[in-house]
């Protein structure tokens, strides 16, 4: 491309970034930053996770959930760029960058959606900045919306090799999933990392270790004798892994079948992946309360199946996502809600940010200079 012609396009893709932030869509307000810091963030997302996928899940076995115990508890308001109602790509990169895109994005602006000009930054990007080591695991693919949100960028969820190969390409220090379609352990070897695949290969993990994880089945339901991890055990390792930075670290950690279960209205599974998904929040926060320093957040990126209460029963009304807010629980940080109510999805990760000590969160990161 000629040097006109990309000047070009950066000056136009400026006007559409500022028509886009200044008029047509919130930008996060940026005047409140001084929130309680802390050297660590476990940021837990539990994907389709809204209060009646709790009420249905705590109603129908009784369990005692570990998330009812936070006392910072609020509500994130979940709407994309381009709608009320997000899928996971726009809603984890609202969380991930404080900037809100058009769903089926990942990691990108509306007016430069081939971030030919620039991206947003993402929380695990500012970690890594900051000189923390970051990580992501999920029970679904490492190449989907919500792990790619915090450490790719592309205008596609569905460019899954895209994603695997920004991944491979980054400074993630552990990136743990079920299998990603175009992942060669002959890839992952040329950048340094170890391929782990089975519970087996993750526990013999040490310290100083890259590893990506290619787990080859179900994560969120673990059969007995089948060597894969839970959610739990794969949170404890990872920071296990993490913590000995002095810098501190970031941790993304997503519970990705509360939202597929509810897609086949299948209440038995969304309980037992919400369930799983308690069990890992058990763990971090288990950490957080020894460890003193460590922010743990746990929202979701959008309900999925509209379940509502009818004659006491908790029925889906829907096999998709709706509009309504999530919760929003926080330990760790004491003013991080300060008696509101609800916040938008992309000012949780501007106050993640802040509590990191990054006050100018979000950013935009030039792609060209
Ligand atoms: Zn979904």
């Amino acid at each position: 491309m000629s040097p006109f012609v990309v000047k070009f396009i950066g000056l136009l893709t400026t006007i559409l970034l500022l028509l886009q932030s200044a008029f047509i869509f919130p930008s996060p307000n940026k005047e409140k930053t001084d929130f309680e810091q802390c050297k660590n963030v476990i940021f837990m997302i539990g994907d389709g996770m809204g209060f009646n996928s709790i009420a249905k899940t705590k109603a129908e076995t009784g369990a005692s959930l570990v998330m009812d115990t936070f006392e910072i508890r609020g509500e994130s308001r979940t709407a994309s760029a381009n709608s009320v109602i997000t899928d996971s790509a726009a809603g984890g990169t609202a969380l991930a960058t404080g900037f809100r895109t058009f769903n089926g994005a990942i990691g990108v602006f509306m007016g430069d959606k081939n971030h030919v000009v620039s991206h947003p930054m993402n929380l695990t990007e500012l970690a890594i900045s900051q000189g923390k080591p970051a990580g992501v695991i999920t029970t679904d693919s490492t190449a989907g919306a919500t792990p790619g949100s915090f450490s790719a960028h592309t205008s596609d969820r569905d460019n899954e090799s895209d994603i695997t190969a920004q991944q491979l390409a980054g400074d993630l220090t552990l990136c743990w999933g079920t299998t990603a379609g175009s992942f060669t352990s002959e890839a992952a070897e040329e950048y340094g990392w170890t391929h782990i695949y089975n519970k087996e290969t993750m526990d013999a993990l040490t310290e100083g270790s890259r590893s990506f994880g290619q787990f080859t089945s179900s994560l969120w339901h673990v059969d007995n004798g089948s060597n894969m991890p839970t959610l739990a055990e794969m949170t404890e390792k990872a920071i296990d892994l993490l913590d000995d930075d002095e810098d501190g670290f970031f941790l993304m950690v997503e519970g990705a079948h509360i939202d597929k279960n509810s897609h086949d209205k299948n209440g038995e599974g969304m309980k037992d992946a919400l369930l799983s998904f308690d069990a890992a929040i058990a763990t971090a926060l288990e950490y957080a309360k020894a460890d003193g320093e460590t922010l743990v957040v746990i929202t979701a990126d959008h309900e999925t199946g509209g379940i509502i209460l009818v004659n006491g029963e908790y029925k889906y009304t829907s096999g998709g996502h709706t509009g309504t807010n999530v919760p929003l629980l926080v330990y760790g940080c004491e003013n991080f809600l300060e008696g509101e109510i609800s916040i938008p999805n992309i000012e949780v990760a501007r106050r993640v940010a802040c509590a990191m000590g990054e006050e100018n969160f979000p950013i935009r990161v030039d792609v060209i200079s």
